[in-house]
């Protein structure tokens, strides 16, 4: 048959359409009209593509039924989420792209029941007047932090192009140069404060900046000092770092205000877990630094946001910025950072916000449940993968403490009947999606960042995969 008489098999648009709406479709769920019409003009066009490219099989592809089967499967397709849950196996606590920091249970409710109601999100009780959205947290975090005031805005990068262009729009900010970080998602410092009006004037050199090269940078036209946590590297050797107490010395000696991006912001020091390296927003604001913006789904283990807290004049003036509208968080951030907080407050934080239990998991758990999940692997796939139980590390992620190792134990899986490349992208598709790491041809499978609910339906999604005929 010649490509134009093919051609002319296929249905017009409208026929299609009308096809669809006559047959009995109960198994897929009912679409618009709107929606139907691109659906099934997309499949016409990709038809008529195939067959003009030489690339249909057999004309059979065009009856009615193939048809109405291939539009079902675009259907089902649209109707599916696009965001969809996974099965976080790598051991990275705070993967960025698997959403970072997961909520509890208890703050995911606090957040549904928000979402479901009405609130006084901006409203004072006593007076009936309108309120602020951010006093519901705002005590709390003076409380944890010691400061003086506190702000939140959407997330952190957020929360530094607001300080900047409020404290230092038109004027220079002083940085040292082993600190214009990039973080993941393309924040990068020295990009940040020229969106925000204020001129980067960098300092020292990559390893070493000393108090002198502030001090010698100060002029009339500087509005901020400014330090950096390197929260995603370490510049390790020969080094000499200005500490924020010199810097907090310098800002009071010329009357300049001192801010800090501390990136992950942690409300508990972790050293008891071996965890070393991340100063805690307690020690910054205790050390007098002015201002300090940190991520609420970092190491604080919350949602998404940009949690600035400082001198309360510094906030004051924050918070009238026209930016701050501009970057203002939900009710269902307030919810969920106000929940994560109680946690704090209640001094209930390592057990009940997953990050932190993660993050602290002891080795001897972490190996019991390996070999558990290990022997129920072994046991169902019998001879279609070799089974390993071997001491691992996991990392913490999300631009957090690159140079920590959390020890733990890891079940390293070699396929057999089908490619480690294959068998990892498999365990993302479909339904239970899973994310492993892949290492030295071995499926690594990290149950640090499992939750012990979620052990069933990984072993049956890895089984599903990997079982095959030998
Ligand atoms: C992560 C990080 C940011 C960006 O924070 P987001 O909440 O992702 O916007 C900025 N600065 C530092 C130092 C960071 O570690």
């Amino acid at each position: 048959m010649t490509k134009e008489k093919i051609l002319r098999l296929l249905p017009s648009v409208d026929e299609l359409a009308r096809w669809w709406e006559e047959a009995e479709n109960d198994q897929v769920v009912p679409v618009g009209r709107s929606v139907l019409i691109p659906l099934v003009r997309e499949l016409t066009q990709e038809l008529r593509e195939k067959i003009l490219g030489d690339k249909l099989s057999d004309s059979s592809e065009l009856s009615k039924e193939e048809l109405l089967q291939a539009l079902g499967t675009k259907i089902k397709g649209l109707a599916e989420y696009k965001l969809d849950l996974m099965i976080n196996a790598t051991g990275v606590v705070l993967h960025t792209n698997l959403g970072r920091a997961v909520l509890s249970e208890r703050v995911a409710e606090a957040v549904a029941r928000i979402a479901a109601n009405y609130s006084n999100l901006e409203l004072e009780l006593t007076s009936g007047e309108r309120g602020s959205r951010y006093s519901h947290v705002e005590e709390y975090l003076c409380k944890l932090t010691g400061a003086e005031g506190a702000l939140v805005v959407n997330n952190n990068a957020g929360a530094v192009l607001l300080a900047l262009a409020a404290l230092a729009r038109g004027k220079e900010a002083i940085v040292s140069r082993g600190e214009l970080v990039e973080i993941g998602g393309s924040f990068r410092i020295p990009e940040v404060m020229a969106q925000s009006g204020v001129a980067l004037v960098e300092v020292g050199a990559t390893n070493k900046t000393y108090p002198a090269d502030y001090s010698n940078a100060i002029s009339e036209n500087t509005g901020l000092l400014l330090k950096v946590h390197t929260s995603n590297y370490r510049i390790v050797g020969f080094t000499r770092e200005t500490t924020r107490e010199e810097l907090v010395q310098l800002g009071k000696k010329h009357q300049l205000p001192v801010m800090e991006d501390l990136g992950s912001g942690c409300l508990i020091d972790l050293k008891q877990w071996g965890i070393n390296g991340e100063p805690t927003v307690q020690q910054c604001i205790a050390a007098g630094v002015d201002l300090i913006t940190f991520s609420g789904d970092k190491l604080l283990g919350g949602p998404q946001a940009g949690i600035i807290v400082g001198a309360k004049k510094i906030i004051g003036r924050l918070k009238k910025h026209p930016l701050t509208r501009a970057l203002r968080i939900d009710k269902f951030t307030v919810a969920a950072l106000e929940a994560t907080l109680k946690e704090y407050i209640n001094n209930s934080a390592i057990e009940n916000i997953p990050t932190l239990s993660m993050l602290t998991a002891s080795l001897p758990e972490l190996r019991a449940r390996a070999g558990r999940v290990a022997a129920r692997l072994e046991q169902e796939l019998g001879k279609n993968a070799q089974i390993a139980v071997e001491e691992g590390s996991s990392m913490v992620g999300g631009g957090a403490l690159p140079t920590v190792e959390l020890p733990g134990t890891v079940i390293g899986i070699k396929p057999y009947v089908i490619s480690c490349h294959q068998a990892a992208k498999e365990l993302r598709l479909g339904n239970n999606k899973v994310m492993v790491r892949v290492q030295d041809d071995k499926l690594l499978v990290d149950l640090r960042t499992v939750f012990p609910r979620q052990e069933e339906n990984l072993i049956g999604k890895i089984v599903e995969i990997l079982r095959g005929e030998l």
